[in-house]
């Protein structure tokens, strides 16, 4: 296992429409193991495979203990409304309440090509949506009124002063700060 770098907002993969995996196999495996590495090490609850630079239809989510893989993904059905605050592994620092479906049923396969379903509510569901959203070139920020968003986006180019498109991922224990 590997941990990757993290393309942050400006880097092109983020806005791609990832293609549709044709195969699971042994290599892929190994890339969503590289992707709950990478997603434990940089402490977040989802992580998609172009905010890797991979535009790839692949995912990994981990929600507490509700931790899983999401090949070729797709939400078949979705209802209510619901509010809550989201963040991004390639945003990072920025927060902002984003208002969703509440309940969805997705449909994916999982690390091993087997095809699953499953009816989800609350933040699962949220991060759900939020990563298959990265698949398709979304990000939370497109959720927001055109104000919002531009004021969050100009704030955190103030923060991310360097103008870096990726973030290097360092493990917990050794980091300086
Ligand atoms: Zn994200």
């Amino acid at each position: 296992m590997a941990l990757r770098d993290i393309h942050l907002l400006g880097s092109a993969p983020l806005r791609a429409r990832s293609a549709e995996v044709p195969v699971v196999d042994d290599l892929l495996r190994q890339f969503i193991d590289d992707l709950f590495e990478t997603m434990d090490a940089a402490e977040g609850v989802g992580l998609a495979a172009n905010q890797v630079g991979i535009t790839q239809r692949v995912a990994v989510v981990g929600v507490e203990d509700d931790r899983f893989a999401m090949v070729n993904p797709v939400i078949v059905s979705a209802e209510g409304r619901a509010r809550g605050e989201e963040g991004c592994l390639s945003i990072p620092d920025l927060h902002a309440e984003v208002t969703r479906p509440e309940r969805i049923v997705l449909e994916a396969l999982d690390r091993e090509g087997k095809p699953y379903r499953r009816e989800l509510d609350g933040y699962v569901a949220r991060a759900v949506q939020h990563e298959i959203d990265h698949l398709d070139g979304i990000l939370f920020l497109d959720h927001l009124s055109l104000l919002k968003r531009e004021l969050l986006i100009r704030r955190w180019k103030k923060e991310n002063k360097g103008g870096s498109l990726i973030r290097k991922v360092v493990p917990e224990g050794k980091r300086t700060r």
